[in-house]
């Protein structure tokens, strides 16, 4: 096996900053593709959190002037993750999330703040630290986005690119005014470079220049080239679906492992299932819900935004109580839905509860413990919470939609007969049909040996790394195999 060394450019990475499923899968990658001889360093932004967060930190490059300040570059690590962090403080030193202010808006410089991520990705690539040259640079999403623009556009020999897609909705869009600021040739907007309708497009770019392209779910890797879930760049990747493939993401096991879990109140494995109950009773305390188990004791944990599709469940609360099911729902997002699902809580208490905030210990209580977790996006690139969900034995409740489809069995007759259901599935995305599979998730939970049934078959689904890690490796390698190593 020749070693291969590849960076990874992502905007988050867990455990030091953490929006999304995006830094679950930064985090988590690295540690995988070892065993396939693959050596991936991460470059992320210098955060507050990240800069508090990483251990032995050493310069290895300065700028004396990175997009409006000065800037450096730091070798560092967090626990088994090696990392490069860029510590522009101009750039990234500010409270608030990676992309917004506290008062929510995005933050003004956004098309600096990546450029910079981008253009020192790109210049990794091609040998800025000489102790780390990588064969390929593996971008994520639209913050990474420019990282092959500014490797192509540099006129110099250059790594194997690929480009992941975890979300295509989010697509960092910008004034086409800024192309020289960014340091882009004019020749660059073009529409076979980064022109995206009259602007500059950070994801368009990575789509359109990147060797290869990968997105997390094959389902989602056919349905963004169609022209609901492409988002206007649907033509862009069926000309290019030859260069696309779908690659399951997976969960870290030693992160999400009911047997050892320290968040969770009583430890359980497929031997022990019932002390899972201990479980079930604490998230019924914490959300003030009646101690009462033979009612279904339903989970949610997300973020509340439109593309999860929890204003369906609050259209479904009829049908949610008059199948005496309780409702455990942790999240944060948009005011509306928090202030929608606030109301319910105090509207049906004993029956419904609600968290309003985002809490990693509380999402472990909650998979131990939950009957079922529900996950009624009307989009899903591939979704981690459903994951977890089947390693905790906490059966699925899904939309039929991108790796929602792909990682849970619907407990339809057929699937319940060869013994392989793991949840169920429900399509199209709608009030009623999500209704319609509240009242079937009832029904089965009624017949407890065919809930069990269920659950036994979640927890043993192969929900870890080593398979999405193989697919990455094999990409990695038939891509370089197939191009010149140009800055070998
Ligand atoms: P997305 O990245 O679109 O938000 P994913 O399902 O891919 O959705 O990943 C979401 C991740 O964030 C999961 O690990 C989930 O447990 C976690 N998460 C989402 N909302 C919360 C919350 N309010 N509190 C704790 N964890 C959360």
């Amino acid at each position: 096996m020749t070693p291969v060394t590849a960076l990874s450019v992502a905007s988050e990475i867990y455990p030091l900053i953490k929006t999304g499923g995006l830094a679950d899968v930064a985090g988590a990658l690295p540690s995988a593709l070892l065993r396939h001889g693959i050596t991936m360093r991460t470059l992320v932004p210098g955060y507050p959190a990240v800069m508090a967060g990483i251990e032995s930190a050493l310069p290895v490059h300065s700028f004396s002037m990175l997009f409006g300040g000065p800037a450096r570059l730091l070798t560092a690590h967090k626990g088994n993750l090696e990392l490069l962090v860029l510590d522009a403080p101009h750039l990234y030193n500010r409270p608030g999330s990676p992309y917004s202010a506290p008062d929510g808006k995005d933050w003004p410089d956004n098309a600096y703040r990546f450029a910079a991520l981008a253009r020192t990705a790109a210049e990794i690539g091609q040998g800025l630290v000489p102790s780390f040259v990588p064969d390929l640079v593996h971008a994520h999403d639209w913050q990474a986005g420019l990282t092959a623009a500014y490797l192509r556009y540099s006129g110099k020999p250059s790594p194997a690119t690929v480009f992941t897609v975890h979300n295509l909705a989010f697509q960092g869009q910008f004034p086409r005014e800024l192309l020289a600021t960014l340091g882009l040739p004019p020749g660059a907007f073009s529409v076979d470079g980064v022109e995206y309708y009259g602007s500059i497009g950070y994801m368009k770019a990575g789509l359109q220049l990147s060797d290869r392209i990968t997105t997390v779910s094959p389902a989602y890797a056919l349905e963004i080239q169609g022209p609901e879930a492409g988002m206007g760049l649907d033509g862009l990747l069926r000309q290019r679906s030859a260069q696309l493939t779908g690659i399951l993401n997976g969960i870290d096991e030693a992160v999400w492992n009911p047997a050892t879990d320290k968040r969770i109140t009583a430890t359980y494995d497929l031997a022990t299932l019932s002390a899972r109950a201990a479980n079930t009773r604490s998230v019924r305390e914490l959300f003030d819900l009646s101690p009462d188990p033979d009612r279904l004791l339903l989970g949610v944990i997300s973020r509340l935004s439109w593309q999860k599709g929890l204003d369906l469940l609050l259209e479904a609360l009829p049908v949610l109580r008059a199948e005496r099911i309780q409702l455990a729902l942790l999240g944060a997002g948009d005011p509306d839905l928090e202030a929608r699902f606030k109301a319910a809580a105090e509207a049906y208490p004993g029956e419904i509860g609600v968290m309003i905030g985002y809490d990693e210990d509380l999402a472990h209580l909650i998979q131990a413990g939950a009957d079922a977790l529900l996950v009624p996006s009307r989009f899903e690139p591939c979704g981690l919470t459903q994951l977890c969900a089947l390693r905790y034995g906490a059966v699925p409740v899904v939309a039929r939609v991108g790796g929602l489809s792909d990682t849970v069995v619907d407990a339809n007759e057929m699937a319940i007969a060869a013994g392989v259901a793991t949840g169920v599935q429900f399509s199209p995305v709608t009030g009623d049909m999500l209704s319609a599979a509240l009242g079937k998730t009832r029904a089965l939970f009624a017949d407890r040996a065919a809930w069990q049934a269920l659950q036994r078959n979640g927890m043993s689904a192969d929900v870890s790394w080593r398979n999405p890690a193989q697919h990455y490796a094999q990409l990695y390698r038939s891509l370089l195999a197939s191009r010149p190593r140009s800055n070998a």
